[in-house]
């Protein structure tokens, strides 16, 4: 390796991004990865789909990124979206918008994305290495290459570190970044889970798990009553909790270990006063059944047992017998089924950490360290974080590409 190349530490999206993009420009590029196969996070991204980016305009994934979203403006405009798609064209992989701009290869296989990133390396004479890295290597403020934790030394004069957060670690993101950057000075904002599904204490929530509810409105309030966050979309039962889409991104506002109330709109196209009608026409249409028996049309069949029971109309209660004050206390739950959260699941199970390389230390026209020259960082070990929908890969591709340029 000559003392004037580029060692990228970490094989995820954003270090092969780097890496490809600074090789490309002419430079000796090294790639350390501790797995020995790269990408390995990336190939579990999407259910194995992978949504590379989103379709939605530059303020669009600003708006898309609570964690320090403004920060990104030099390197979307840098390498947005649209670049991202192109790029993949150019390396072979055609992709797809789906519902909420969300963009996959047409394939609908990460691995396929994967390919076409190692294609990259491969182009831009990229050399790959198997190791782990212990520290960075700095000389009077300035970056000169990286050790491995078996003692051997590298030498650069550029190290970008793409280490990734610490979430889903059998991937190998365990947070190595965020060590190697403190031991350089670097402050490191608190490591929490964002993106990661909610405990909850209701006893019903078990016994519906495996239920995914689409279209519903979703209210988060604190213990003192305080809406913290609303959405409307898709979420999901599960044996702990509950997650999907909407509960992900909520949980991005939430803290660990505290309790809140979810209150699920069940019905949020309709007014109560429509929704009083709608009750109405079922119960005139299942008047001679019981009262278990009248919600078929209006839920999903595991919820049915679990509104009967909360709302305290006994279930063979005739429907024809019930009364004006007990519709209209069943109109009520639907439109606000409350569940108890307890907690967020640990981080080890988040879809992405927040926390991180505080982007105050991080110039954000280049990516480079504003405490050591030399050294840049790319991808999710940076103190940013977005919700579900290709945003978080968006982050990895345009900070790499501005790291891989910049060095
Ligand atoms: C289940 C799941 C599904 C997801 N789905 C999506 C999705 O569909 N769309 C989306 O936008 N985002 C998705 N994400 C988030 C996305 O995968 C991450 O934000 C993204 O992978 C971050 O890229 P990165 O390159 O910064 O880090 P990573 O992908 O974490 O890669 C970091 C790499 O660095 C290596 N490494 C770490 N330490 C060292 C060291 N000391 N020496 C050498 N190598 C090291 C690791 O082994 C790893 O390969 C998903 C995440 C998960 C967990």
């Amino acid at each position: 390796m000559a003392t004037d190349g580029v060692i990228v530490i970490g094989g995820g999206p954003a270090g092969m991004m780097a890496a490809g993009t600074a090789g490309r420009r002419g430079r000796p590029v090294l790639l350390v990865e501790k797995n020995k196969r790269l990408g390995r996070k990336l190939l579990i991204t999407g259910k194995g789909r992978c949504n590379l980016t989103n379709m939605t305009d530059l303020e669009g994934l600003i708006a898309n990124i609570p964690g320090n979203g403004k920060f990104l403006y030099s390197a979307f405009h840098r390498f947005s979206n649209q670049d991202v798609i192109a790029f993949f064209q150019e390396w072979g992989l055609p992709t797809k918008v789906e519902r909420g701009g969300r963009v996959f290869p047409a394939s609908d296989r990460a691995s396929d994305v994967l390919a076409a990133l190692e294609k990259f390396l491969t182009h831009s004479r990229v050399q790959i290495k198997t190791g782990a890295v212990a520290a960075v290597l700095v000389e009077e403020g300035r970056v000169c290459g990286v050790k491995l934790d078996h003692g051997e030394t590298l030498v650069a004069d550029s190290v970008i570190i793409a280490t990734g957060g610490c979430s889903y670690p059998l991937t190998g993101s365990t947070g190595d970044g965020y060590r190697l950057a403190a031991a350089l000075g670097h402050t490191i904002t608190p490591l929490k889970p964002a993106l990661v599904p909610l405990e909850a204490a209701t006893p019903w929530v078990r016994e519906v798990q495996g239920l995914s509810l689409k279209n519903v409105a979703i209210k988060v309030l604190s213990k003192e009553g305080k809406t913290i966050y609303t959405d409307f979309g898709e979420m999901l039962f599960t044996h702990f909790g509950v997650s999907g889409p909407i509960v992900l991104s909520a949980s991005t506002h939430l803290e660990s270990a505290t309790h809140y109330r979810l209150v699920i709109d069940l019905k949020p196209a309709l007014t109560p006063e429509q929704l009083d009608l709608r009750l109405q026409r079922d119960f005139a249409k299942y008047a001679r059944k019981h009262f278990r028996n009248a919600l078929g049309d209006l839920l999903p069949r595991a919820l049915v047992p679990v509104i009967v029971a909360l709302v305290g109309i006994p279930p063979d209660k005739p429907v024809n017998q019930i009364t004006r004050a007990e519709r209209e206390r069943l109109g009520v739950l639907l439109k606000g089924l409350e569940v108890e959260i307890t907690g967020l699941r640990p981080l080890t199970e988040a879809i992405v950490t927040a926390g991180g390389v505080t982007v105050k230390e991080i110039n954000p026209a280049t990516m480079e360290s504003k405490l050591v020259k030399g050294l840049y960082f790319a991808g999710e070990v940076i103190d940013v974080n977005a919700y579900t929908g290709g945003f978080n890969l968006q982050i990895a591709f345009s900070t790499g590409y501005l790291a891989g340029s910049s060095c």
